[in-house]
């Protein structure tokens, strides 16, 4: 059997990046994706430090234009995609009375949109092989609602609604989709909140501890992996109980 790629958008750090360097620990060759050239570089030399195989492909989900470059270069590098890995996301908080149109437009475009246009980048190949994996990485808030996060929540709640689409549209074809929705982990996004708010987070949650990057990327190796064949269509939360 041909050596399987599996390719994480958003791996140049945090969540995307631990999950990469997970996938090549189980044999997969990785695609590091993200729109920053000198840390997708980085991860790939960690993967390869680890014994991987690993490429590099720069992806700036905000130019939806761009997105279908990016795979045709991934696979005529590669020359298939197993796994995707919607990973990328970012957040542009606001209160919804306040929120500008522009940070409403490109959370979504990023988050969601350019979710949905990798997943229809990556899904030809993964039909003829009649075996895929998609995970999209959703969030506890897109099950919850949070305050100040209209745009976030909303693309993350559109990342459920579009795991559990794809999940039916594509399962004939042996191609599963999940969404894993990750709670309060410690990475460059939650680095930035205020230590009032980190408090008020940690007293939700029932593990009584932020989440770590490997916390998300093992439940992430577990849906991309032969054993979670069985499994389509789910939200798995990997949350310390924050919800239930
Ligand atoms: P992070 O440390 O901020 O990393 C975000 C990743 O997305 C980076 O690799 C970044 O690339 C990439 N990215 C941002 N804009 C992009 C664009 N326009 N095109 C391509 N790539 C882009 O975030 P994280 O905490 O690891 O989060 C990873 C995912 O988990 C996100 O979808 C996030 O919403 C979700 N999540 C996180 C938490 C949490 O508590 N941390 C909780 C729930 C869900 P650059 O390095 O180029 O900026």
């Amino acid at each position: 059997m041909a050596q399987r790629v599996a390719c994480v958008t958003g791996a140049s750090r945090g969540i995307g990046r631990e999950t990469a360097l997970a996938l090549a620990r189980d044999g997969m060759k990785i695609v590091v994706a993200s729109n920053e050239r000198e840390n997708n570089e980085k991860v790939a030399e960690e993967v390869r430090a680890l014994g991987g195989e690993a490429v590099t492909q720069y992806l700036d989900l905000s130019q939806a234009e761009t997105i279908k470059e990016a795979f045709a270069a991934i696979l005529k590098e590669c020359g298939r995609v197993d796994a995707l890995v919607n990973n990328a996301g970012i957040t542009k908080d606001a209160l919804s009375m306040r929120m500008k149109p522009e940070d409403w437009n490109l959370v979504l475009q990023i988050n969601l949109t350019g979710a949905f246009l990798c997943a229809q980048q990556a899904l030809p190949g993964m039909m003829r092989e009649r075996w895929g994996r998609i995970v999209n990485i959703a969030s506890v808030v897109g099950q919850m609602g949070n305050i100040g996060q209209a745009n976030y929540v909303a693309s993350k709640a559109g990342l459920i609604g579009l795991t559990k689409t794809l999940a039916l549209e594509l399962a004939s074809r042996n191609i599963t989709v999940n969404a894993v929705a990750p709670g309060f982990i410690e990475t460059d996004m939650t680095k930035a909140l205020p230590e009032e708010i980190k408090q008020k987070m940690l007293a939700r949650i029932p593990l009584q501890r932020m989440g770590q990057p490997a916390d998300v990327a093992a439940a992430v190796r577990f849906l991309v992996s032969d054993a979670a064949g069985y499994m389509t269509g789910q939200v798995l939360g990997v949350n310390g109980g924050m919800y239930m």
